[in-house]
Formats: structure tokens, sequence, C-alpha cells
């Protein structure tokens, strides 16, 4: 039997995680409530909205128990996914909580507003070739990372608009995280290498 992954399913593009997933062969529980948590191999934070992710995952209790779970079972976030596997935040609501576990500093916002949303191809030597089309979409941007984190993937200087390289994707043993969404696009790279991660957990 495939390991059951969840996908944290309190807001965001859940339902297209669930199908990257389920295309890859796994078997996958849409997880609202503590209770759902158990007996899962991974879990999937979706893209969506930190703030009101935060807001939600608070008031179902999920916070405590996802952060014991962080430290037991592989995770993947997305996006506003991301900002919640982060350790710290910039840019964000006083209140916001995170799960944590990541140790990086994420910037919410940090592309500039939903216009200024746009898609790139980068290179992600751990998926191989050929690159990958990856969107962004009121993206955080990775702004520092601990020397436990190992960078998947980032923006290089001559194509990001500071100037400088732009970190958009880490690994820190069995936690990964994408500033873009792979769940909006046919690539499965990105899912499989998680699934991967899951199986080798
Ligand atoms: N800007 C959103 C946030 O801060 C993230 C956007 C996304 O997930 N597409 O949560």
């Amino acid at each position: 039997m495939s390991p059951v992954i969840g996908v944290l399913a309190i807001q965001g593009d859940v339902r297209e995680h669930a199908h990257c997933l389920t295309e890859l062969g796994s078997q996958v529980r849409l997880v609202k409530s503590v209770e759902q948590l158990s007996g899962l191999a991974g879990l999937v934070i979706p893209g969506g909205e930190s703030t009101t992710m935060s807001i939600l995952a608070v008031k179902n209790n999920l916070i405590e128990p996802l952060r014991e779970l962080s430290s037991q079972i592989p995770m993947y976030g997305s996006c506003a996914g991301l900002i919640m596997l982060a350790d710290t935040i910039t840019e964000g609501r006083s209140d916001q909580q995170t799960i944590g576990g990541l140790h990086i500093t994420a910037k919410r916002n940090a592309f500039g507003r939903q216009v200024d949303s746009f898609e790139i191809d980068l290179k992600i030597p751990a998926i191989g070739e050929p690159d990958f089309h990856a969107i962004f979409i009121r993206a955080p941007l990775v702004e520092s990372a601990s020397d436990s984190v190992e960078v998947l993937a980032a923006i290089p200087s001559e194509m990001s608009l500071t100037g400088s390289e732009q970190i958009v994707a880490v690994r820190q043993d069995n936690l990964m995280a994408t500033s873009f969404h792979p769940e909006i696009t046919s690539d499965l790279r990105i899912h499989k290498y998680f699934v991967e991660m899951v199986r080798s957990a």
C-alpha cells in the first residue's frame, strides 16, 4: 500500500495538491482536524493566504499538533505553505502564527502585489532537467536561511529584479518548501520529489 499523505485542507489550493499526489499513486487524506493527522506519512501545506490559514489553524487547535508533527514526518509547503513552515516571517500580521521548523526567514509578498505575479523557468538540480516552469503568485521569498538549509532553487541574480540571487525553494531534512506553485502546473516533478522523501523517511 502506498503511504497516506495529508493535505492541510483548511484554506488554499487543496484540490490541486491532492490531484498531483493522486496522479503519482499516493493515497491522499484531506486534513481539517487534529484527529485526521494520525497515521499520516507526510503532509502538504498548500498555497493560499497564510494569514487566513494561520487564523483557521489556531481556531481548529491545529498549530501545536502540527508543530509536533513537523519533527516527525516530511512536510512540504508551497507559497503560503512555505510561510507556514518558516521559523520567522517578515511582513506578517502581528498575531500571525506559523508551524515553523524550517530555519528560514520568509518575507511575505516579497515580489509585490497580485498584479506582480510572474512565471519563470528555474533550474532545480534536485529534480533534474529540463528547467521547471515556476508560477509565483504574491509569493514569499526566503530572505535568509541557516546553514542546515539546502537551497533547491534560486532566481539567479541576472534574472532577479533586485540584482541579487533570490532563494525560492529549500529543504532541511524532512521539511521542504517552494515560493512557487507546482500544483497548478502539469509538471509533477516537485511532488514526485516530495513523495520520494516520504517513502524514504
Ligand atoms: N501572499 C500569500 C500569503 O502571504 C501567499 C500567496 C500564495 O500562496 N499564493 O499568504
